[in-house]
């Protein structure tokens, strides 16, 4: 592990004069912050990621999670997911979030882990952590180890020539489809982003993994207060019941008059650089029967340009069925 240097900060405005005058985004930046640590303390260990200087901000005043003015939850995002997914009111009101949170990682993990540090998490391609072998994530200009390796767990969607790699995180996937709001501040002020805008698609800089500016601090993710309670779930595929990586992930969310779907969200994890949504696939929900015949045409909508590689076009047909048995079980619908 190189040497670094360590601060650790007691305010908000502290933190972010110990990552000011940096340009760029935050994947680029030589000066981190570090939250729970989960993800990039094990980066560093790997050689992965070299920052010069690490700002601790773990002891911020940023853990709480409250109401917001017109129904929402803001949660901090310095809360822990453990705590975010048991939080009485998330769990009533947003439990697709709540099932996706504890699907991810381990106990013990998601009691580290902050909800800021869960959307900055990295991806999990294994030519990202083997520095033994060419990435453009991590060594941007030496060309993709995975298009013509072992590309398994890669992209199906919104790949490019230069990054097949996935966005590992299952909470992000709830946050995608519940069109959550993204708080951060730097030294020109507050400001909000989409959570649609928040992670990019490699393109030729696939390096860059977010739009978060290098000086900036995520503070908190505003939940708007539609939450889909009634008829929503969380649907994770993996190699093993637990601690593993999404396959393929679904958040499906809807809202029904009688049988008759209202709105439509659906959002896909494991299957591109970011969580993936197609108001395409929405829109051809909308106004139509909850009825497996027009869950299977929407998959077949959202899956419409799905591209395997060489190991991972078994993903095309597995998302097809999880979406269709996500949709099923968000609307009560009796799945074979
Ligand atoms: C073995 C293992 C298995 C896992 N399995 C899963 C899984 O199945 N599903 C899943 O979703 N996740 C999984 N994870 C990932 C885990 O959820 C993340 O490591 C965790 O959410 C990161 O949060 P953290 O607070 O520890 O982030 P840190 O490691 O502290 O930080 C991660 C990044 O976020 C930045 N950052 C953190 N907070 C802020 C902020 N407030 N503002 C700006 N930048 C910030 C840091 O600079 C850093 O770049 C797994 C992790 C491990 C180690």
């Amino acid at each position: 592990m190189r040497a670094f240097s360590y601060d650790r900060p007691d305010s908000v405005d502290a933190a972010l004069r110990g990552v000011a005058n940096q340009p760029g985004t935050t994947t680029e930046a030589a000066v981190k912050f570090v939250a729970g640590g989960t993800n990039l303390l094990d980066l560093m260990k790997a050689d992965v990621m070299r920052p010069d200087r690490l700002v601790d901000i773990s002891r911020l005043n940023l853990d709480k999670i409250e109401e917001v003015d017109g129904g929402g939850l803001r949660l901090g995002a310095l809360a822990r997911n453990s705590d975010t997914a048991y939080d009485a009111r998330v769990q009533a009101r947003y439990p697709m979030l709540s099932k996706a949170i504890l699907a991810g990682a381990s106990a013990q993990l998601r009691n580290m882990a902050t909800n800021g540090g869960n959307l900055l998490q990295r991806t999990r391609c294994y030519y990202f952590y083997d520095t033994g072998t060419p990435c453009n994530k991590r060594e941007p200009g030496t060309g993709c180890g995975a298009l013509t390796g072992v590309n398994r767990i890669h992209a199906i969607l919104g790949a490019s020539d230069h990054c097949i790699a996935v966005h590992p995180s299952d909470m992000c996937v709830a946050l995608a489809a519940l069109e959550a709001i993204v708080r951060v501040t730097g030294p020109k002020g507050e400001r909000t982003i989409p959570f649609a805008d928040f992670h990019r698609l490699p393109g030729d800089t696939p390096h860059i993994d977010s739009t978060l500016a290098a000086d900036e601090l995520i503070t908190a993710i505003d939940l708007p207060a539609k939450g889909f309670a009634e008829h929503s779930t969380y649907l994770k595929v993996r190699d093993r019941a637990s601690y593993a990586f999404a396959l393929v992930s679904v958040a499906a969310a809807l809202e029904l008059d009688g049988q008759t779907i209202r709105t439509a969200r659906l959002a896909l994890g494991g299957v591109a650089h970011k969580p993936w949504r197609d108001p395409a696939a929405e829109a051809e929900l909308a106004g139509k029967p909850a009825s497996l015949e027009n869950f299977r045409e929407a998959s077949r909508v959202l899956l419409r340009d799905a591209k395997g590689q060489s190991h991972n076009a078994f993903k095309i047909g597995l998302a097809e069925r999880a979406i269709v048995r996500a949709l099923a079980e968000a609307a009560g619908v009796e799945h074979p």
